[in-house]
């Protein structure tokens, strides 16, 4: 939207354009009084999005100006619910006091300046976020230099709400991969970077500062001579570094959040998951946007935010080093064997306020002082933790240890603050009462003052009652008079003649005095009132700054929330049914009876879940499975990539016991995947996703995928499908699972010596399928379509003349030509998968043992005489001969 040309603006106006100018991409919160008011478009826009009254105020070039406005009080919320629709507000406050009403002093409107960019990446108030979720700003920088060799960047990522601040220099392939784990809130990247599903968060304009000045600002913004100082940090890492804190420090107005040093990652040691993969398994959001149904949600006992945030950074990240996830399952085991202090931590930890968060804003000046007493409560509680967990009967694990070296640092800060703070807190620190009485002199002078005046100030109404015979006078605070006396009008006549009384001001019920004794006294009062409010300010900005300095609180926090993690895994362990894994440096895959936690849960509580066990050690390590739809094929496929996410990040696993040698990437293409929002044929997305595999899989990868070549035609279709297979199979060499319609693949087993066929054994009872879900050798081989397709309800007529239709084919089949020579029954699958194009769903048994439909007679006939138990080796040879001739 365009604006008018600033000519010709009232005062007023014209700075409003100037604001407006410094950030046209904002809208523009411009305050006035007790409200934010936001003119012209940003008034349209915002009276839209937040469905309130668009009014108009004066005029601008005889138009009149569109014009909307919010309480400052209730600011926040209406901030929230902007960014949530993806505005960017610039935040105009009045820099310089009220002026008093008369003569002198300058003119024109009060001055005002932008002292706060609102960005959904740069938010701290609790109404702006999401309490168990990071909020990240990511900067992404190319790495410098030209050819293949040097593709790469440097990604840097703060969290202003909690001092978070990472940095991690990665391979040019790896960018969505690291944002798919970050999940930025907004994104820094000049606009020629591709950055996939996550471009609708790239932020306006950005500066690409240069490596020397972007180290050189880095180290600056830490009080450090050099970067060096806190690990080694490749030029791109730096200068994605610099452009995050140039942009936190532009939005906040030139104000720094606390931060922590940054942090570089190496590249590596992370399990690698690409943005499809995460999308297929549901890891902390479904693909619908919701929190519920998710593995994150599945596992979390956590029962504080900082511990819900971590839990899931955990599950975004899962490891690749055994060592360290040893120490996390050493963690939480011993608070299993140890069940009275997991107890009393998890008892504990309910109070525990969101110390990081707290801390976030008292180091941009926006804290309250509630976030003052989260401190507070915060140590206190850590204290109570560290000696429930000096309670256990052994020795805590490393993990477990480091965090309770932590936890009783800082008490001198707690004593002080718990002198510092009062008991009843006010919501702000204007509302006063916010230092406790007894911890300073001055400010208990003043407050004294205030209130013997007000004592001498109630004293008076009697002797003035007195002093001019009128019971009816009292003593009121009036809001601009100050301290007056009240009388009824009726009496007010015989004492305005009084001339130790000043009439202040006569209304037709009540007539306002003022006697030079009040005047003082109410001067006194406002005086002490004001010195008391400026001590109370001074008192707690001192308080902030040692809040702020003591290391104490940043490390507590951290400690809590990784003692939250470990005491929610140790609470799901407890129950029994969740194991710990052993990971292993090989590359064993043995999952004994694993289970899929989000499916399980979602079941009817008439409905039992199949524990299934998934085998891919290197004498089979890739699992063909076959199976009609709806018989657990997709859930068995997502529970395998689940507890590898589980087993690594460190967590306990669904399963009666697993073992896992360590995986570097993990693909998981299950379930639809249309993109044809983005213009890509279904195929084209299935066919790039396969590439993808292809490309990137090595022998430590585990994959799973489900139906590759369902989206083209058949012979196309099975054709990919056994290039693929075979791939995987003897290229890639990876662990696999590979569910497929085309059950002709199985046969593929004879050719590759790893390949193990399976399927989801059904049932037919009294002419229904029963589905069983469970995974047993073999592969499918009846085709069951007919049967879902009644179940799914579709009108008896259809499903008659389908069944009729589909006797016929098999007539057909049985002498017809098979389409492709290694295949014995291929026509029939051919119109399986065709319905499955068309809609339809085709479903297949499992009944085990060859498929021998599609034979000819012949060779049938001679199949069915010999018996293999009377044959010579001589005749045995004989008959191959024979039957090839059949063939
Ligand atoms: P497919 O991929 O073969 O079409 P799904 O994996 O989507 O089948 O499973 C279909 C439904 O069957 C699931 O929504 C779930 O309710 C149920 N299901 C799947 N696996 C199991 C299991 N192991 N135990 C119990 N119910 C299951």
């Amino acid at each position: 939207m365009t604006l008018p040309s600033p000519d010709g603006a009232t005062p007023a106006m014209a700075q409003w354009f100037s604001l407006k100018a410094e950030h046209p991409e904002a809208l523009l919160f411009f305050r006035m009084g007790d409200f934010y008011e936001l003119f012209f478009s940003d008034a349209e826009s915002a009276a839209g999005a937040l469905d309130i009254a668009l009014t108009a105020r004066g005029t601008h070039g005889d138009m009149p100006i569109p014009m909307c406005g919010v309480p400052v009080g209730a600011a926040p919320s209406y901030l929230a619910r902007l960014i949530r629709r993806g505005f960017r507000v610039a935040v105009a406050e009045q820099t310089e006091p009220p002026r008093k009403p008369g003569k002198g002093g300058p003119k024109g409107p009060l001055a005002r300046a932008v002292v706060r960019l609102v960005t959904p990446g740069t938010l701290t108030e609790d109404e702006l976020l999401e309490a168990g979720r990071q909020n990240l700003l990511v900067a992404v920088a190319p790495r410098a230099g030209r050819g293949a060799a040097s593709h790469g960047w440097g990604v840097a990522w703060i969290d202003i709400s909690t001092g978070t601040f990472e940095t991690a220099s990665i391979g040019g392939e790896r960018l969505v991969d690291l944002l798919g784990r970050l999940d930025p809130a907004e994104i820094l990247a000049a606009g020629e970077i591709e950055l996939g599903d996550f471009a609708s968060r790239r932020a306006p304009a950005t500066v690409t500062p240069q490596a020397a000045t972007a180290r050189k600002r880095v180290a600056e913004t830490f009080q450090a001579a050099s970067l060096d100082a806190f690990g080694t940090f490749s030029d791109e890492e730096a200068v994605a570094a610099a452009m995050a804190l140039d942009y936190i420090r532009r939005s906040q107005a030139g104000r720094m959040p606390r931060l922590s040093r940054p942090h570089p990652h190496e590249d590596g040691g992370i399990l690698g998951l690409d943005p499809a993969t995460r999308a297929s398994l549901d890891l902390l959001r479904t693909r619908e946007g919701g929190s519920e149904h998710t593995l994150l949600a599945s596992v979390g006992r956590t029962v504080t935010a900082p511990g819900s945030r971590l839990l899931a950074e955990w599950i975004a990240a899962p490891l690749t080093r055994g060592a360290a996830i040893a120490a996390r399952q050493d963690g939480w085991c011993w608070l299993v064997q140890e069940g009275g202090v997991r107890a009393a931590l998890r008892q504990a930890l309910r109070g525990a306020p969101d110390i990081a968060r707290a801390l976030g804003r008292l180091s941009l000046g926006r804290g309250l002082p509630r976030d003052a007493a989260s401190v507070r409560d915060g140590l206190a509680i850590a204290r109570r933790i560290a000696r429930a967990l000096a309670d256990g009967r052994t020795a805590p694990p490393t993990l477990v240890a480091d965090a309770a070296s932590h936890l009783g640092e800082a008490t001198a800060l707690e004593a002080r603050l718990n002198q510092a703070l009062a008991e009843d807190l006010p919501a702000r620190l204007e509302d006063g009462g916010v230092i406790a009485p007894g911890f300073d002199g001055e400010l208990d002078a003043e407050r004294a003052l205030r209130d013997d005046s007000r004592r001498i100030i109630a004293g008076l109404q009697n002797d003035y009652a007195q002093k001019f015979g009128l019971a009816s006078l009292k003593i009121r605070h009036h809001a601009q008079l100050g301290y007056v006396i009240e009388i009824p009008a009726a009496a007010a006549g015989r004492l305005r003649e009084r001339s130790d009384l000043i009439l202040r001001q006569g209304t037709a019920s009540a007539a306002r005095f003022s006697t030079d004794e009040l005047v003082g006294l109410d001067r006194r009062i406002a005086e002490a009132a004001e010195r008391a409010a400026a001590r109370e300010r001074l008192i707690f900005a001192a308080l902030v700054r040692e809040i702020l300095d003591d290391p104490g609180p940043p490390a507590i926090a951290g400690a809590l929330a990784r003692l939250d993690v470990l005491q929610s895994c140790a609470d799901l362990a407890a129950g029994g049914l969740w194991c710990r894994p052993e990971v292993t440096d090989d590359d064993a895959f043995t999952l004994t009876a694993c289970r899929h936690p989000v499916v399980e849960a979602a079941l009817p509580r008439s409905e039992r879940f199949t524990p299934n066990d998934c085998v891919l050690e290197p004498a089979q390590r890739v699992m063909l499975l076959t199976g009609p739809n709806m018989a657990g094929k997709s859930t068995f496929l997502r529970q395998t990539a689940l507890a590898v996410i589980l087993a690594q990040a460190g967590l306990p696993v669904p399963a009666k016991a697993a073992r896992i040698g360590v995986v570097d990437r993990l693909f998981s293409r299950v379930g639809a995947s249309d993109d044809l929002a983005r213009g890509r044929s279904t195929f084209m997305v299935e066919m790039t996703e396969t590439a993808a595999i292809l490309n990137q899989a090595g022998p430590r990868s585990l994959v799973v995928v489900d139906e590759i070549g369902r989206g083209t035609a058949t012979l196309d279709g099975l054709a990919i499908a056994w290039s693929v297979l075979e791939a995987m199979h003897s290229t890639l060499r990876c662990r696999s699972i590979f569910a497929t319609h085309f059950h002709e693949l199985a046969e593929l087993a004879e050719s590759l010596p790893r390949l193990s066929p399976h399927t989801m054994s059904v049932r037919e009872w009294k002419g229904q399928v029963v589905f069983q879900h469970e995974v047993v050798p073999g592969s499918a081989r009846r085709s069951w379509g007919v049967h879902v397709a009644r179940l799914a309800g579709v009108p008896e007529p259809v499903v008659r003349r389908a069944a009729r239709l589909l006797a016929g084919l098999e007539k057909d089949r049985a002498v017809g030509a098979r389409p492709l020579p290694l295949f014995s029954a291929g026509e029939a699958r051919a119109n399986d998968v065709g319905a499955k194009e068309a809609g339809a769903k085709d479903v297949e048994t499992t009944q085990s043992g060859p498929d021998d439909a599609g034979l000819p007679d012949a060779v049938r006939d001679m199949l069915d005489r010999m018996n293999p138990d009377e044959l010579t080796p001589r005749t045995a040879l004989d008959m191959v001969y024979a039957l090839k001739k059949l063939m």
